[in-house]
């Protein structure tokens, strides 16, 4: 491992940096699921961007068709004007995706992380509905940003926040969070129906059907339908975060579809741009678009280089069920070959679902002695959990399934060599 050329980010990259630090090499290409560093060392990628690289690093055709925009000088920044670009990039998500969704729902462009688009779908709740309290669930994540990180669970994050007061949130419990047998759903309900519970009125329900950061703990369909239940109850909007689990991560292109659900707003990020670019949007069911012009704004909303990539994203992943069903396979080969690395942990569980899975071992000192025992045998890999004890594999969705299983076997001889 080559970390000599390390200094320079050491001496002048901000000590807020986080993943470099688990992986201590210096990138220089990537194509699909293979990473290389300056010493022409090759990396198999299980981190994909933390889910922005479902469809893995530089797809061809989305490289191709970026080139041929620039090289035509077509436009590059349009703040929120209309671009022939934008119109191509609409068109085929409402007829790919929206149409045979039955989804009527609007698309704004946020800023172009997923925190703004956290931050739009808060923003807007609490304006259709005239109230303040949103109800988020424990271990979910949903950025960093002030509103969006009130909804956030994870201790440490909040701390960031440096004690300016994350409130207008209630935490509740996700299913599963108390134990086999507590229903979680019922105890959230109590709460609500009580008028003397303290829990102010909520203006929306915010979570995710599986926790990406907080452990990969995927909720069902009959509870997410009991959300959905309660929020339209208590006359609060249901804000689905699909930033990691979407695009997709579960093996459709939205992580709820088939539940039977219907979610009021709906936030897209990561995967979006399908190349890796910054780009990130709400989806917004029609009655509640009240937005005034301009009265949530931003200069990168819209990125106009994305709308290109993720046009052909599109086009080329999601015209027909079959890049999906192949998505759905990988995620059952997935299961199998964790389940068997697992087996070989004592107390370790399977975790999440798709191509967003990984093992609970217990401790996150077990996890990431795992992790980093991966990293030196070619493969990169991180946790995810409260207490980091979950091993997280987050491929490519376009990885070869030899290369799966290879990036599998290095997992297995690491996790073989952790337990010595
Ligand atoms: C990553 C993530 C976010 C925040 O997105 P950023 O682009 O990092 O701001 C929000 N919600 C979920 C579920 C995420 O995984």
């Amino acid at each position: 491992m080559n970390i000599a050329g390390t200094d320079i980010f050491e001496r002048r990259e901000s000590e807020v940096r986080s993943y470099c630090r688990g992986f201590p090499a210096v990138f220089t290409s990537a194509q699909n699921a293979t990473l290389r560093d300056e010493t022409e060392r090759e990396y198999i990628d299980f981190l994909a961007g933390c889910s922005v690289l479902n469809y893995g690093h530089n797809d061809p055709d989305m490289k191709a068709a970026l080139i041929e925009h620039i090289s035509a000088d077509g436009i590059a920044h349009g703040l929120d004007m209309y671009t022939s670009t934008k119109a191509d990039f609409l068109r085929t998500f409402e007829r790919l995706i929206l149409r045979p969704r039955g989804m009527d729902h609007k698309v704004m462009m946020t800023g172009p992380t997923g925190t703004n688009a956290v931050e739009a779908a808060i923003k807007l709740a609490r304006k259709v509905t005239g109230r303040k309290n949103v109800i988020a669930f424990t271990n979910g994540f949903h950025g960093m940003t002030l509103g969006a990180l009130a909804a956030t669970g994870n201790a440490g994050k909040r701390k960031g926040a440096g004690g300016v007061s994350l409130g207008d949130v209630t935490h509740m419990p996700f299913e599963g969070s108390l134990g086999e047998g507590v229903d979680t759903l019922q105890i959230a309900e109590t709460m609500l129906a009580n008028p003397s519970s303290g829990i102010d009125a909520p203006a929306a329900f915010i979570v995710e059907t599986v926790q990406g950061e907080g452990g990969l703990n995927a909720a069902s369909a009959e509870w997410l339908r009991g959300v959905e239940r309660l929020a339209r109850a208590h006359d609060a909007l249901l804000i689905i975060d699909d930033i990691q689990a979407g695009c997709g991560r579960t093996g459709r292109y939205f992580s709820f579809e088939e539940m039977g659900i219907t979610a009021d707003l709906i936030t897209q990020a990561k995967s979006f741009s399908g190349f890796g670019l910054p780009f990130a949007a709400l989806l917004i069911r029609p009655e509640h678009d009240i937005w005034k012009p301009a009265e949530h704004n931003g200069t990168f909303r819209g990125n106009t280089h994305a709308f290109v990539t993720g046009r052909v994203a599109l086009e080329k992943f999601w015209a027909d069920d079959s890049f999906a069903a192949e998505v759905r396979g990988k995620g059952e080969q997935l299961n199998r070959r964790l389940a068997a690395i697992a087996a070989q942990i004592p107390g370790a569980a399977l975790k999440g679902r798709g191509m967003m899975q990984g093992i609970d071992v217990g401790s996150g000192e077990l996890a990431g002695a795992i992790c980093a025992a991966s990293f030196e045998r070619g493969l990169i890999i991180e946790t995810s959990g409260a207490h980091d004890e979950v091993v997280k594999v987050l491929a490519p969705l376009t990885i070869p399934a030899e290369q799966l299983d290879a990036g599998l076997d290095i997992l297995e001889s690491a996790a073989a060599a952790t337990r010595g």
